[in-house]
């Protein structure tokens, strides 16, 4: 696996945890996900291919400014000087406030919602719901990711590790796990899994605009965002609007955010009113 380019050995990485979480879901389900949780394997899968390649493509640009700031010593990290260790703390600290802000804006922002809508019409959630993403969301993610790691000067190893990092919590916030409530609660502190996540996968906006962290849950706590976990254990998961056969193939999920469509202002609406 060595002699493989980096970004097709962390795609491979992904894909053996990923098989490993659906395993382990087999032996402990939080829930049976009957025929929806089949009917996803085939679109969920081939979303995965079309994200992993625009991550590796997105981030790959990224880590090469990065890099060139680094061997020019530009940014506020390096100016302040910090331990190493700090240093690596407080950039990963404002990568995951970067995507936390990502994913609000795209549940508050209509252009930016039709193209993470396609993450949240899975009807089933498991850990192939994870990378089911529209790759226009890659290009969201990554424009906040840079807005916040380039001026703050943050080295292309505390991007990668952040990278690592989020992809693994992205597979266990969506596999489909039962753990102890009790565990469940005290994770929810610190970590978004397992449970955590499964709340914001509601059909309900009133929790679906709600748990929007990525790699740590305090940004929720912090910005008024949180859910307590118990709800996640028995939410209707999906969205309305999405759930025609023929709108649940990959294709139809790839074309639907160009296609004209009211249900996003409807559901504007609704989260509002909501609110
Ligand atoms: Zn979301
Ligand atoms: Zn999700």
């Amino acid at each position: 696996m060595e002699n493989l380019p980096s970004s097709l050995q962390s795609a491979l990485s992904i894909f053996l945890a990923m098989a490993a979480l659906a395993a382990l879901e087999a032996a402990i389900p939080l829930r049976r996900l009957g025929r929806a949780g089949r009917a996803h394997l085939a679109p969920n899968l081939a979303l995965a291919l079309v994200t992993l390649g625009a991550n590796a493509g997105l981030g790959g640009v990224l880590l090469f400014a990065l890099a060139r700031l680094e061997g020019d010593g530009f940014g506020l990290l390096p100016a302040l000087a910090l331990p190493p260790l700090a240093e690596t703390a407080v950039a990963l600290l404002a990568l995951d406030l970067s995507f936390y802000v990502s994913h609000v804006a795209m549940h508050k922002l209509p252009a930016l919602w039709r193209f993470h809508a396609t993450h949240h019409s899975d009807p089933a959630v498991d850990v192939t719901t994870t990378l089911r993403q529209h790759p226009v969301e890659s290009v969201i993610r990554v424009a906040f990711a840079a807005a916040v790691a380039l001026p703050l000067g943050a080295g292309p190893g505390a991007y990668l590790v952040y990278r690592s990092a989020v992809s693994f919590a992205g597979l266990l916030e969506h596999a489909n796990l039962r753990v102890p409530a009790g565990l469940d609660r005290a994770l929810a502190w610190l970590v978004t899994w397992p449970t955590f996540h499964k709340v914001h996968h509601a059909r309900d906006v009133r929790f679906t605009d709600s748990n929007y962290g990525n790699l740590v849950s305090w940004w929720d706590r912090a910005f008024g965002t949180f859910t307590p976990v118990d709800a996640g254990r028995s939410v209707a998961y999906g969205l309305d609007g999405f759930d025609e056969p023929a709108g649940q193939t990959a294709a139809a999920l790839l074309l639907r955010p160009f296609r004209r469509q009211a249900p996003v202002t409807e559901r504007m609406k609704a989260a509002s009113a909501a609110s």
